[in-house]
């Protein structure tokens, strides 16, 4: 059997998207999976929207989602380079022997002409594809053009009743040869065009199973045909479902975020978005949800990937980076809050983060909320956040609580939890109010908040002539 090699290939035009993550990360686990290769490649011939930024981000954040390569850019390998735009000697040299065997020849055919001609076919019903007219110049033909400074590009010849391939996702997928046209390998610029290049590094860096995205699905036949007109063995495919927002259109940004560096931002832990991306049209046997790498990649496996669209549950992927947070240690959970903090200006000492880290380790869904949640213990007053909060406080027996409290707290210098648990105790016993109408008032004129970080660590984190103050704030 031959070494699994899988690549991906991202073309340096943006941000790393939330799809073409979940892209990388099927190659990733397939061949870790099969003890394979995984190689990272750019695709940077479009050289108006590529970008070193860009690229420079696409590494960033595969780097942050945990997804390693064993070759490719910035890591180097036998099949190098890894870049496209450091490979056009070797586009030249396959266009020039498909010229040679007579399998691509020139085309002079303007934009103009070939929209023209594209107009005429449509009107008379026929197929738009390009007629193939170039197919027949003569040496004389195309002097004369050159002589007339047009620049031709290359076109493969398309000769096939049809075309089929292996799909690892779709099964047999096959073509009708008539609606691919003679395609263009090579721009009038010398740039070679992506289904080209794209072949001929797959074929040079030996990989075996092209995995992407499906909306490469009619690529594919073209692909197909170079790799028989070059008598170069065809990889397997396999083409992923697209993503769905839960309108079941294509995930776009009016869903939310859409790029992988926006959930970063937004506190999703990497573990949880590298679960949760596994678990679009892919299922686990076990049936479990939450699998930690290892189990992803033990368990992977193609014939479990479903061919219909995936749709992307938002609230889902909240539900597991909370699991994930609170399976964070205490050590690793500061480490990951101290970011988020600094964002919201609140500089805390590792002795203040030690404080709070089980405070709010069970009360995030995403780290970057963690700023709104913890700010309410640096708040110098306890405003109501709304009405209800401000009813709860205004209550008569809310005032008596209050009233009760600071009597008893009166001749206390200092208190630790016993202290305030032993304080609210005594609360409830003089004034004869308990429950939520003992606890939620004192919360509210601590925090203004009706939910928040267990009460009596609020209390001693405040210390006792704070909590006086705000709740001498709440009787007014
Ligand atoms: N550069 C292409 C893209 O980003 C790669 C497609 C492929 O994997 O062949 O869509």
């Amino acid at each position: 059997m031959k070494e699994v090699r899988t690549r991906f290939a991202p073309s340096p035009t943006g941000l790393l998207h939330i799809g073409n993550a979940r892209t990388a990360i099927m190659n990733w686990l397939f061949s870790r999976h099969s003890g394979g290769k995984f190689i990272l490649r750019i695709e940077d011939t479009d050289l108006e929207r590529s970008s070193k930024e860009s690229e420079a981000a696409i590494l960033n954040d595969l780097r942050w989602l945990g997804l390693d390569w064993d070759e490719g850019t910035e890591v180097g390998g036998d099949y190098g380079p890894y870049r496209q735009s450091e490979r056009r000697g070797r586009y030249n040299q396959v266009a020039q022997s498909l010229l040679e065997s007579g399998k691509a020849y020139h085309c002079y055919c303007t934009a103009e002409e070939l929209e023209d001609a594209r107009t005429r076919r449509r009107e008379a019903g026929e197929n738009v594809q390009y007629d193939g007219r170039c197919r027949h110049l003569t040496d004389a033909d195309r002097m004369s053009l050159e002589s007339q400074g047009r620049e031709p590009v290359v076109r493969f010849k398309v000769d096939v009743e049809s075309v089929a391939f292996k799909d690892l996702i779709r099964k047999k997928v096959s073509f009708p040869g008539d609606t691919l046209g003679d395609f263009v390998l090579m721009r009038q610029n010398g740039m070679p065009m992506y289904n080209f290049c794209c072949v001929i590094d797959d074929h040079d860096m030996a990989i075996t199973h092209v995995i992407r995205g499906d909306d490469h699905v009619s690529n594919t036949p073209r692909q197909v045909l170079i790799y028989q007109a070059m008598d170069w063995d065809v990889p397997v495919f396999a083409h992923t479902p697209m993503i769905l927002g839960p309108d079941k259109q294509r995930l776009s940004k009016r869903h939310g975020a859409t790029s992988v560096s926006q959930y970063k931002e937004d506190g999703f832990l990497s573990h949880a978005l590298v679960n949760f991306l596994s678990l679009l049209s892919w299922s686990s046997a076990s049936g479990d949800e939450l699998l930690d790498r290892e189990q992803l990649i033990k368990e992977f496996d193609f014939a479990r990937v479903s061919k219909s669209a995936a749709v992307f549950d938002t609230e889902k992927l909240l539900w597991m980076n909370g699991q994930y947070i609170r399976n964070l240690s205490p050590e690793d959970f500061a480490g990951a809050i101290r970011p988020f903090l600094i964002r919201a200006d609140l500089n805390l000492s590792d002795e203040q983060i030690k404080i709070i880290v089980p405070l709010f380790r069970e009360k995030v869904e995403r780290l970057a909320e963690i700023g709104d949640k913890v700010s309410v213990l640096f708040q110098e007053h306890a405003v109501p956040e709304n009405d209800e909060a401000a009813a709860v406080i205004k209550a008569e027996s809310a005032r008596i609580v209050f009233q009760t409290f600071l009597d008893e707290t009166g001749s206390l210098a200092e208190w630790q939890v016993e202290d305030f648990k032993a304080t609210m105790k005594a609360v409830q016993k003089i004034s004869g109010v308990k429950g939520k109408g003992l606890w939620m008032p004192v919360r509210v004129a601590l925090t203004g908040q009706e939910h928040g970080p267990d009460l009596g660590a609020t209390a001693v984190f405040f210390g006792l002539e704070k909590c006086r103050r705000l709740m001498k704030e709440a009787l007014e």
